[in-house]
């Protein structure tokens, strides 16, 4: 099975699927987040799909649904509660064994590994939280390309490695970025060569990933993957924006950030609502940000923002 998955909402415990980062396709759905419109075109278009399991969480990821009726792939939306108690819990534990079933139904397999994969992804999450807390002194694109392959692995095949190259621009100015997944690393690799030093981040594929607690195999473990996916870092699309701003705040005082970059994708609502109280914490801090709108044909010119926000900072 190739199931092709789009978010970090999606319980890797049940089965392995291809996370998502980015394809230039040919849907170019206007007022349609590009991120959504390009995995809809990957699965339309790549016949070594064969699956997709998408959340119903942003407004453009609620419709991917109607889009791929009809395309003869297994198509699964996984719902998420956008709570964190324990009816929410219950709810999620119960959507993650819904999603199980439909895997075994459509596949034609019994899923008897769940414990194993737990563990597994315990694991890998331990590994990755130890390389991200090194993150100052490493090379934050090499962090996140390794990152990039690693989740479009199976589980069994994902290889966490001890060490990174280096940071290439120690004495930069440590700047933190947040926003949407990112397609590639382009943007990425942009600002370390305006001299920047990214030294944390709000990605939901690195830091949101692997702040999820250990889930414990003792127990139901539909509620324990539930609890544990509903403790990680709060996620704009569901949750409270006075959370993020707690949890983010006390990590960019603790990393010294003397500036932020904000990567948005055109039409993604739930980023763009949230920058406006982002900047407020960040006014009262008195971090810069610079916000960069992704189009899907890259960002832009946002080399040349990026290098002056440099120059700034
Ligand atoms: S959160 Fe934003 S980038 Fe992600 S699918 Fe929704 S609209 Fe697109």
């Amino acid at each position: 099975m190739n199931i092709l998955s789009l978010s970090g909402s999606i319980p890797e415990q049940v089965c392995d699927t291809i996370r998502f980062f980015g394809h230039g396709g040919s849907q170019r759905i206007s007022h349609y987040c590009q991120y959504a419109a390009d995995y809809i075109s990957r699965v339309l278009e790549d016949e070594g799909v064969d699956g997709v399991v998408f959340p119903r969480s942003c407004d453009s990821s609620r419709t991917i649904g109607s889009y791929l009726e009809g395309c003869g792939k297994f198509v699964h939306q996984f719902h998420v509660p956008a709570r964190r108690d324990a009816a929410a819990a219950r709810y999620l534990a119960g959507e993650i064994r819904r999603y199980k079933e439909a895997v075994e139904g459509h596949y034609g397999t019994g899923i008897t590994d769940m414990e194993e994969r737990t563990g597994l992804v315990n694991g890998r999450n331990r590994a990755l939280g130890r390389l991200y807390a090194r993150l100052p002194e490493l090379c934050y694109g090499a962090y996140l390309d390794m990152l990039h392959g690693l989740l479009q692995r199976p589980l069994r095949g994902q290889r966490v490695p001890e060490d990174l190259p280096a940071c290439a621009c120690p004495e930069g100015p440590r700047v933190f970025v947040l926003g949407s997944t990112q397609a590639g690393t382009g943007l990425i690799r942009q600002i370390e060569e305006a001299g920047l030093h990214i030294v944390g981040d709000r990605l939901p594929e690195s830091r949101r990933l692997f702040s999820v607690p250990e889930v414990s195999t003792k127990g139901d473990l539909y509620e324990n993957i539930a609890e544990s996916l509903l403790a990680g870092l709060p996620s704009p699309s569901q949750d409270a924006f006075a959370e993020i701003l707690k949890e983010d705040r006390d990590e960019l005082v603790k990393k010294q950030v003397q500036g932020v970059i904000y990567i948005t994708q055109k039409y993604c609502e739930p980023y763009d609502y949230l920058f406006p109280a982002y900047e407020r914490m960040l006014d009262g801090l008195s971090i810069p940000v610079l916000r960069v709108t992704e189009t899907g044909g890259g960002a832009g010119n946002a080399a040349l923002a990026i290098g002056t926000f440099a120059d700034m900072l």
